[in-house]
């Protein structure tokens, strides 16, 4: 292990202190066991997404068309390289890469929290189709939504840079704090790891028959999805709002119960 995996690492100790202590819904806490593989995985998950953010920074300037600049800005795509470049397409096999494996972990993490808390073992791996295919579809959803708006806030970047009449010097530097940006990395791993663990317990309480879900509520924790603790739908429905689970908004740490007939 080099020395900034060496760093990376004992930073993600800490972190998991500090997750730990939020305010997670009681459901999250009652196994002790996946409830610490999803602090450690969240954890993991913001570093390798700071880590891409990092690699990310120094690639960036290599997609803006400098030479268009200050004069010609495009309403739509400015300077900034298109959607289909080969460019882009490379970005999210890097991001894809980085993140499939982690998110795959904690799908299969909210999978086996489920056989622990409703004491039904299924022996849920990380190696089972429908833990596979929940955890690709959710980081395809994400690494397409990641790179879209990268481009925005290059784009954006690029347009202050216009506006205040700045060199390119100056505007690298600007794009350089809006792309390697640590606060970007934290909230997706907030909210993408509690997707993918909420996704996995949906898929616990599907292969076990379980017939409906309730917003977990007991300490009346979160103050946005307050309307929605206590209510119960049908498990294959949609919470108010069109949430099968939460995550229902960044940095959500609710919780569903499933229960059975
Ligand atoms: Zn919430």
């Amino acid at each position: 292990m080099d020395a900034r995996a060496k760093l990376l690492r004992s930073r993600e100790t800490l972190r998991v202190a500090l997750l730990a202590s939020e305010d997670w819904q009681p459901s999250y806490k009652r196994d002790l066991k996946t409830f610490k593989a999803l602090l450690a995985g969240e954890a993991r998950l913001e570093t390798v997404t700071a880590e891409y953010l990092v690699g990310l920074d120094q690639r960036a300037p290599a997609y803006v068309d400098w030479s268009r600049l200050p004069t010609h800005v495009v309403a739509d795509a400015g300077p900034v390289l298109n959607n289909d470049d080969a460019a882009w397409k490379r970005e999210q096999t890097l991001l894809t890469a980085a993140l499939l494996d982690i998110i795959t972990e904690l799908v299969a993490t909210g999978a086996s929290a489920g056989e622990n808390l409703y004491g039904i073992p299924v022996g849920f791996t990380t190696l089972d189709e429908a833990i596979l295919v929940a955890a690709r579809t959710q980081v395809a959803q994400l690494v397409s939504q990641v790179t879209t708006t990268t481009r925005d806030l290059i784009r954006e970047s690029i347009q202050q840079s216009i506006a205040t009449g700045e060199d390119q010097a100056a505007a690298v530097a600007r794009l350089s704090r809006v792309i390697n940006n640590p606060v970007r990395a934290e909230l997706i791993a907030h909210t993408e790891s509690v997707n993918a663990y909420q996704t996995g317990l949906f898929n616990f309480g599907k292969a076990t028959g379980a017939v409906s879900k309730t917003w977990d509520g007991l300490a009346g924790a979160c103050k946005l999805c307050g309307p929605l603790i206590g209510k119960t739908v049908k498990i294959d429905a949609d919470f108010p709002g069109g949430y099968p689970h939460p995550s229902r908004h960044p940095r959500c740490r609710c919780g569903l119960i499933y229960n059975y007939e």
